[in-house]
């Protein structure tokens, strides 16, 4: 078995290689590639795809890598943006596009020691899209709440870049 660092899921080793830049053990990248199949191939599912994706980065960190420093400040903007904005996709998406221009810009944000109460492990759980949606959202919410810390300087960033683009 092994734990993964950034999310604590136990789950039984892969022995496979990690992502680049994104923390998570092997074994958790594989569920979150299991989860993501399931949306590519449902429309149903699709739905929550931009919170799957924004819950899944921000909720592992890694290391400061500058890559790892631009995907945990862009995913923490759009998951404010959509759970507490309710922000339409399209404009989180041009928000983010023009944070990653200004990457430079951004700073490592020092994970907080939990991240969240849940994990890929319960949203494979989902057994039809309603189940997938609801337990999508309380994960992109667990995952912004343990970001506490940090929500000060994410509220100024997303709403200086939606300044800019409005
Ligand atoms: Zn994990």
């Amino acid at each position: 078995m092994e734990t993964c660092p950034d999310c604590g899921v136990v789950l039984p080793g892969l022995g496979a290689e990690r992502h680049a830049y994104m923390g998570g053990s092997a074994s958790c990248w594989a569920l979150y590639g299991q989860v993501l199949e399931r949306e590519y191939s449902s429309p149903a599912y699709m739905k929550v795809h931009r919170t799957t994706v924004d819950a899944y980065a921000a909720q592992h960190p890694g290391l400061p890598d500058p890559r790892a420093i631009q995907s945990v400040n862009v995913h923490l903007v759009a998951l404010f943006l959509t759970l507490d904005r309710k922000a339409h996709p399209d404009f989180v998406r041009r928000v983010l596009s023009r944070l990653a221009r200004d990457k430079g810009t951004l700073k490592w944000l020092s994970p907080p020691a939990h991240l969240g109460e849940i994990t890929v492990a319960d949203v494979i759980e989902a057994t039809d899209a309603d189940a997938h949606h609801h337990l999508v959202m309380q994960w992109g919410g667990a995952v912004w709440r343990a970001w506490s810390p940090h929500h000060a300087g994410i509220i100024a960033l997303a709403e200086r870049v939606s300044r800019d683009l409005s």
